[in-house]
């Protein structure tokens, strides 16, 4: 195995469509280098579980296939950061989703002298990602993982995330991985631990 980099490592913004995997890698980065994680659809999912104000608030939104509004998601973001240990890095994971989550996103960081670190895209076709997201909701049993809540999704997707892509290409930290080039979860594992290793030397 590659010597892992020693040093503080950069944050990683993991970024895809619904069922691409954010999830899965982001648990596999975080284990290797000892990062925080931050997953803004678990800690959700945990709210809602605990029925809390949040909670139920959220639900409504996540049943239909929604984003949570802004406001909300970057409140929780910060006070989720502030509370993971400082320095050894974090992945976002499902956050940002929206220019204003990205825009609010950079400042939060700033204001406390770090920076947003790189991007990690997942780029996995709809046929894939449908097809994951049923088999998911046989084993889960997530209720937004349903056909229909799963097109509205990807439909969200598609008006008000995918084109952040184009704001991290701008900030220069915009890094893609393809299912159709990598073919396998090992394969995607290479890939990504490769940039990430030679974005931290
Ligand atoms: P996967 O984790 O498989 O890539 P996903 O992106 O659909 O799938 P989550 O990231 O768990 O799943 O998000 C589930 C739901 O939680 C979203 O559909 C949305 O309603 C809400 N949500 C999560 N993150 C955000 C966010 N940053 N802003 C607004 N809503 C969010
Ligand atoms: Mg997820």
């Amino acid at each position: 195995m590659r010597p892992r980099p020693r040093h503080e490592m950069k944050n990683i913004i993991i970024f895809g469509a619904p069922g691409s995997g954010k999830g899965t890698y982001s648990a596999e980065i975080a284990t290797r280098y000892g990062m925080g994680h931050i997953s803004t659809g678990d800690v959700l999912r945990a709210e809602i579980k605990n029925g809390t104000e949040l909670g139920k608030v959220a639900q409504g939104y996540i049943d239909n296939g929604q984003l949570i509004p802004d406001n909300l998601m970057i409140d929780i973001l910060a006070s989720k950061y502030d509370s993971l240990p400082q320095g050894r890095g974090v992945i976002f994971d499902g956050f940002p989703r929206t220019i204003a989550q990205a825009e609010a996103l950079k400042k939060m960081l700033a204001q406390r002298g770090h920076e947003l670190g790189m991007m990690i895209e997942l780029i996995v076709s709809e046929d894939v990602l449908m097809f994951r997201l049923l088999r998911r909701a046989q084993i889960e049993g997530r209720a937004d993982d349903n056909e229909e809540t799963i097109r509205k999704r990807f439909a969200v997707y598609h008006a008000q995330t995918e084109p952040l892509a184009k704001w991290f290409e701008a900030e220069g930290i915009r890094h893609t991985f393809s299912w159709d080039i990598c073919k396998t979860k090992e394969g995607m594992l290479e890939a990504i631990f490769n940039e990430i290793e030679s974005q931290n030397q």
